[in-house]
């Protein structure tokens, strides 16, 4: 009898060898022949991302909403196990990067926000560094992990909407021996109430960024 841990390790080990053998499905329609196929790109994947609520940031922007095509290809990603997927929608985050970092006359760093580690250990990749990695190969900016989570915290999307602020609180503080650019461009793949970028924003300005905004795949209404 192999226990679940066991079985959860070996998977996680064996995803990438999984993902070159198998052939590649879009994440959205299912159909065979690319993780995003083209006309799942046509009808998700906006040339002009829209601009989202950027409270505690210089600008925030995203997608479009999670309903829908960027809600499934996110699901695919992180529960299916598809680094791949992941990647490409990083790099199609670029416009919504040029568009918030258009005021700013600093290089922009894209951070991303930080994963628990539990969940990391659970899926084998760390889903919002492999989009912020992309979405850096695609803008050419560079990609610094300078946040980490200073406690556990409960998914979000089961708490209402003023408690994510206070589980939130001080839960995020900057890597001590990095030293923090200017301006930051935070990275996540979903915007539910904004409170997580608040805090990274939090954490990073107390530690001396002076300019930070937000690009996230998609936003919860
Ligand atoms: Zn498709």
């Amino acid at each position: 009898m192999i226990s679940p841990n066991v079985q959860r390790l070996v998977l996680s080990a064996l995803a990438p060898v999984i993902e070159l053998l198998a052939p590649q499905r879009c994440g959205i329609c299912d159909c065979e022949g690319a993780l995003l196929c083209q006309a799942c790109r046509d009808l998700w994947i906006p040339t002009r991302p829209e601009l989202v609520p950027a409270t505690g940031l210089r600008a925030a922007a995203a997608l479009g909403p999670y309903e829908g095509g960027l809600g499934a290809a996110i699901r695919t990603a992180k529960y299916g196990g598809v680094p791949g997927l992941a990647r490409e929608l990083g790099a199609a985050l670029r416009p919504a990067i040029t568009r918030v970092t258009r005021s700013t006359p600093f290089q922009a760093t894209l951070v991303p926000i930080p994963t628990d580690r539990s969940r990391v250990h659970e899926r084998g990749f760390d889903h919002a560094l492999l989009i912020a990695e992309a979405a850096g190969l695609a803008c050419g900016a560079p990609v610094a992990q300078l946040l980490v989570r200073t406690r556990p915290t409960a998914p979000l999307h089961a708490a209402h909407r003023d408690e994510r602020a206070a589980m939130l609180d001080g839960a995020m503080a900057t890597v001590e021996a990095l030293p923090i650019p200017p301006a930051i461009v935070l990275i996540d793949d979903v915007r539910t109430s904004g409170a997580t970028m608040r805090e990274a924003a939090r954490a990073l300005h107390a530690s001396g960024a002076q300019w930070v905004a937000g690009v996230s795949v998609a936003y919860e209404r």
